[in-house]
């Protein structure tokens, strides 16, 4: 029966592969398929004998820090729609629940003794946009909070210019504490792969615990950090711009604030500002004419 079991699930594997390596993102799954499905996976996670289980993978395509390819079907890939939401209180106790968590975290080397605090992530966690940046910087670090450097006010301007408040969204980043900069008495650095393969698991509970309606990677690393070997190789100016896919919640693309700093050009604005005009879109915000018209050329 385990062997029938392996076999059927290697050539689900394969099947899934093939259709990840042809571009499909997720497949439709009903509720009751995957009802089925567990089943023979409950019975199956602790045979007597037999090959071990290959380690789980926690999202698609994600940068596994040293270990190979995993083979089961990742559950937590599943669409987050597949599992039962939190409500009110639940919501706000596991998110307190899960900072508690991050602010004793030691998982990556240095960062726990190189930073001032862990910095979770702001908002309310009935949110139904939220945005992901990729790790604290410097202010951030002072502060516990993500994105209150320039850059970030820049993102609460972006945010009020839709319509809403600061506090009716939630931002967070793939990392949680700032990378090190070892040998600079100033700025920042990206994080590397391994490290965001190290934290990811902690936004991604986040989310799950959030279930936003929409969300909005900002830069190249936040999606290359959410999506991993998927947007491989390609360019900001190729994703931004078009509705992606984050287990079922769809995910737009656009420049890092930090980015429209340093490119003060009204072409540039536009385009992030497109990007926030389809987010309105696609949660239903009023769009007024004078919002439409933001920097365009006259
Ligand atoms: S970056 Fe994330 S995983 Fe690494 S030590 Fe900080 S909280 Fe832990």
């Amino acid at each position: 029966m385990a062997n029938e079991f392996h076999t059927l699930l290697d050539a689900t594997i394969q099947h899934l592969e093939g259709l990840k390596a042809r571009g499909a993102r997720h497949v439709a799954v009903t509720p009751a398929t995957l009802q089925a499905l567990r089943k023979p996976l409950a019975k199956t996670q602790a045979p007597a004998a037999g090959p071990a289980p290959a380690a789980p993978v926690k999202a698609p395509g994600r940068v596994q820090a040293g270990t190979p390819a995993a083979r089961t079907l990742p559950s937590s890939s599943l669409p987050l729609s597949s599992k039962t939401p939190l409500q009110g209180a639940e919501k706000e106790k596991a998110m307190r629940a899960l900072a508690a968590r991050v602010t004793g975290c030691t998982k990556c080397p240095r960062l726990p003794e190189s930073r001032t605090q862990t910095v979770f992530g702001v908002g309310t966690v009935h949110a139904r946009l939220m945005f992901v940046g990729e790790a604290p910087g410097a202010d951030e670090d002072a502060q516990g909070e993500p994105f209150v450097g320039r850059a970030g006010q820049l993102l609460t301007k972006i945010i009020e210019t839709m319509g809403l408040q600061r506090g009716e969204v939630y931002i967070g980043n793939i990392l949680k504490c700032r990378p090190d900069t070892p040998g600079q008495s100033s700025g920042n650095r990206k994080p590397t792969p391994v490290e965001m393969a190290t934290c990811l698991g902690y936004l991604e509970e986040q989310i799950g615990i959030i279930q936003p309606q929409v969300m909005v990677a900002l830069g190249a690393t936040a999606v290359q950090g959410l999506l991993g070997q998927q947007v491989a190789g390609r360019t900001m100016g190729s994703l931004r711009g078009d509705w992606l896919e984050w287990r079922g919640i769809p995910l737009m693309v656009t420049y890092h604030p930090a980015y429209l700093l340093r490119n003060q050009s009204l072409t540039e604005k536009r385009k992030v500002w497109e990007d926030m005009l389809k987010v309105m879109a696609k949660l239903e915000l009023p769009i007024s004419a004078k919002q439409r018209g933001f920097f365009l050329k006259k």
